[in-house]
């Protein structure tokens, strides 16, 4: 079975790099062919230790960007720092970047302004953006539309929302990203979602160390188990697991402009 990872935090894994190698012979050994890991601006190590997690191996790749729960932090120092790490080899998106009203770890209009800058910085840069966002969907789609994100491109990571987003994330030739959330009995309108976007702008995640699909839910997520994600979808489409594994690298080929 052939997977793509496309959403990772590798730079939060447990156990340093001995934690880390153990996770990726994991998931080679799952059939993953890439896995595109998120340099977390988040974290006090900024964008290095994912860069040293990399290397040059040739099956991952980086996105770099100020996530939404740091957009205090999006100074015009910090801006102009990310905007040469975008440069760098392994880099082939921006992000992740949006708005998170759940937890509003900094002041909404503060991510507005820093969700904004980046979508700039992306277009300026030609690089697709992975989006984050968290009961903000009608200021996220209005400030994509604003910011003409149809000619950026990127994805909704981790959807969890319904057909509404859904729709306005298609129309302007985004593709959604499904993480473990789909396993879980009671996303209906996720789920729903899944079963019926068009086929070739589905990927699939772990969001891991986050969020780790059933029968894992509760426990610590990795890259491996975005073999549930893809079954689950493949279940809910009725379509087969095998097949829809290709699907998804495919598309998250093609979203991100990498060749496999
Ligand atoms: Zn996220
Ligand atoms: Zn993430």
């Amino acid at each position: 079975m052939r997977l793509f990872d496309s959403h990772a935090h590798l730079d939060m894994t447990r156990g340093g790099m001995d934690g880390v190698s153990a996770l990726l012979d994991n998931a080679w050994a799952e059939g993953l062919v890439g896995i595109l890991t998120i340099a977390g601006a988040t974290k006090a190590g900024g964008y290095e230790d994912t860069f040293n997690i990399v290397g040059d191996d040739s099956r991952m790749w980086i996105a770099a960007g100020i996530h939404p729960h740091a957009g205090s932090r999006a100074t015009p120092d910090a801006l102009d720092s990310l905007r040469f790490v975008l440069d760098r080899d392994k880099v082939v998106a921006l992000g992740e970047i949006g708005l998170d009203y759940y937890y509003n770890h900094s002041e909404p209009a503060v991510q507005r302004r820093a969700f904004i800058n980046q979508l700039k910085m992306a277009r300026d840069a030609n690089l697709p953006v992975v989006i984050h966002t968290r009961e903000a969907d009608d200021d996220t789609v209005a400030i994509l539309r604003d910011e003409g994100a149809q000619e950026i491109g990127g994805v909704i990571h981790c959807f969890s929302s319904g057909q509404e987003l859904a729709s306005a994330a298609l129309d302007m030739g985004f593709y959604l990203s499904f993480s473990g959330i789909v396993t879980f009995p009671k996303t209906i309108a996720v789920q729903e979602v899944a079963a019926t976007a068009p086929e070739e702008r589905i990927l699939a995640e772990t969001d891991s160390p986050f969020l780790s699909p059933i029968p894992f839910r509760g426990r610590v997520n990795e890259p491996a188990r975005v073999r549930y994600i893809v079954d689950k979808i493949a279940e809910l489409r009725k379509v087969d697991p095998e097949e829809m594994g290709h699907i998804t690298v495919e598309n998250t080929a093609r979203c991100f402009g990498i060749s496999i």
